[in-house]
């Protein structure tokens, strides 16, 4: 089957009403390839993101959700809040949200099934730090990081999984993996997907590289078969290079 591409935007803490406003004229005025482009702007920019890009094929969402439905959590928004706002996907487990807020394999877990009841697109990010990957730990800790949500989310509906590929040592430094490195680490998910759940879902699954991607650099990613589009941090936040990156991404 083909996988269709996907290339997701995260602006992380960046942005603000103008600049956005910016972003999104400059971007909506360019002919957009046939791939699914989704924009991922701070919860506060939800509202802005909906009146923007209603009637246009470019999707949107949010950077986390809470491990709860709702009640006293002060400061978490939860999965039927970003719904109410219209967003269709959420990233969950951000190396930065791991790294930053100590959230756990088993917190990814919980919240990826939250966003899977509420029928989010789940993007459940996974990767290795250099001193991982330095010591040869790589596929075990990639394995423990997805399989602890396979594990809990293997009954409920997987349609809308996604899973990206981050290392940590790539994620804002400019070092990117070889589309070689992220080739062979998106297979080792894919088997990894089969072996939890089936064949059906690890060959429906989309699976995005992320970690310094930019115009330069996309192309060869893209062209692996096993990579089906990527995260894009830094370069998204830049309208042309974005659009540019999407480019690359038509199969
Ligand atoms: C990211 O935020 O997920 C990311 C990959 O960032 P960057 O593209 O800046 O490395």
């Amino acid at each position: 089957m083909l996988r269709k591409s996907l290339v997701v935007a995260n602006w992380k803490m960046n942005g603000s009403l103008a600049s956005n406003q910016t972003w999104y004229t400059r971007f909506l005025l360019q002919k957009l390839p046939d791939i699914d482009i989704v924009v991922i702007p701070s919860h506060i920019y939800l509202p802005q993101a909906a009146e923007y890009l209603k009637n246009t094929t470019i999707g949107f969402g949010a950077q986390d959700i809470a491990n709860a439905s709702h009640g006293a959590y002060t400061g978490q928004v939860s999965a039927n809040m970003i719904k109410d706002f219209g967003s269709q996907y959420v990233i969950i487990g951000h190396s930065e949200r791991r790294s930053l807020c100590q959230e756990t394999d088993d917190l990814v877990a919980e919240k990826t099934k939250l966003a899977l009841t509420a029928q989010l697109h789940a993007i459940v990010c996974v990767g290795e730090t250099l001193e991982q990957r330095k010591a040869n730990k790589t596929k075990d800790i990639i394995a423990k990081q997805l399989n602890t949500v396979l594990e809990l989310c293997k009954n409920d509906d997987l349609a809308k999984l996604i899973v990206a590929y981050e290392p940590v040592w790539a994620i804002g430094t400019g070092l990117v993996a070889t589309p070689e490195q992220a080739e062979e680490m998106h297979l080792f998910i894919r088997e990894l997907i089969k072996q939890c759940v089936s064949s059906d879902v690890a060959n429906n699954t989309r699976l995005l590289y992320g970690g310094s991607v930019n115009a330069s650099n996309s192309a060869n990613l893209f062209n692996k078969p096993n990579i089906d589009g990527g995260l894009i941090g830094g370069a998204s936040l830049d309208a042309d290079s974005f659009l540019q990156i999407c480019m690359t991404a038509k199969r």
